[in-house]
């Protein structure tokens, strides 16, 4: 931030008053979507994918489909976002590898692109893989520590 406005704004003259600390919620805990007339958007809404952090993605979709229902039902209440309950299941499945130590997450993450199309793997994180892509990508992680904490989410 301070090169931006050194760069585009062209001034060394401010004041930092607050600095702000990223938290991701890396949780398969089911965040409220709504709370009567007021929707939760972003991360508050639950629009972060937990086993990965990624939220850009999913906020664009979501709010896509408020203005959609707004546009055509004249409300934005939409079903509960998230995609297809399997996804729940492959989040739940990796925080329980990562949060037992069962595969370090940097070969988690480097055994995905590693073996897989850069465009696959995306496909996957962002929940829009097909069950080809993601039969692909169950067979490029450790098998034997995954399907135990399969076994430990089902
Ligand atoms: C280090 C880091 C890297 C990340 N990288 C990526 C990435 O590459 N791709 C990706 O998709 N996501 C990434 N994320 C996740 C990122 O947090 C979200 O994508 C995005 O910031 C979520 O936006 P948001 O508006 O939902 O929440 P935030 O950006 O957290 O904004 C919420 C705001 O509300 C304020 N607030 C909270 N409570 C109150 C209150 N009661 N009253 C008033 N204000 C309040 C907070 O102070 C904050 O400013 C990253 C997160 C971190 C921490």
């Amino acid at each position: 931030m301070k090169n931006y406005i050194r760069q585009h704004l062209g001034t060394n003259e401010y004041a930092i008053t607050e600095i702000e600390n990223g938290i991701i919620p890396m949780t398969n805990y089911r965040f409220p979507a709504v709370d009567g007339r007021i929707i939760f958007l972003g991360t508050a809404g639950g629009q972060t994918k937990a086993s990965s952090g990624y939220t850009f993605q999913y906020i664009q979709k979501h709010s896509a489909r408020l203005v959609n229902s707004l546009i055509k039902k004249g409300n934005p209440f939409v079903s509960r976002p998230g995609g297809p309950a399997r996804y729940r299941f492959y989040d739940s499945v990796l925080l329980h590898v990562l949060k037992n130590g069962l595969v370090p997450g940097d070969k988690v993450f480097t055994d995905l692109f590693k073996k897989n199309k850069p465009q696959r793997v995306l496909r996957f994180l962002d929940n829009e893989s097909s069950l080809g892509d993601e039969l692909k990508i169950i067979s490029s992680l450790p098998s034997w520590p995954f399907l135990k904490a399969a076994f430990r989410q089902w």
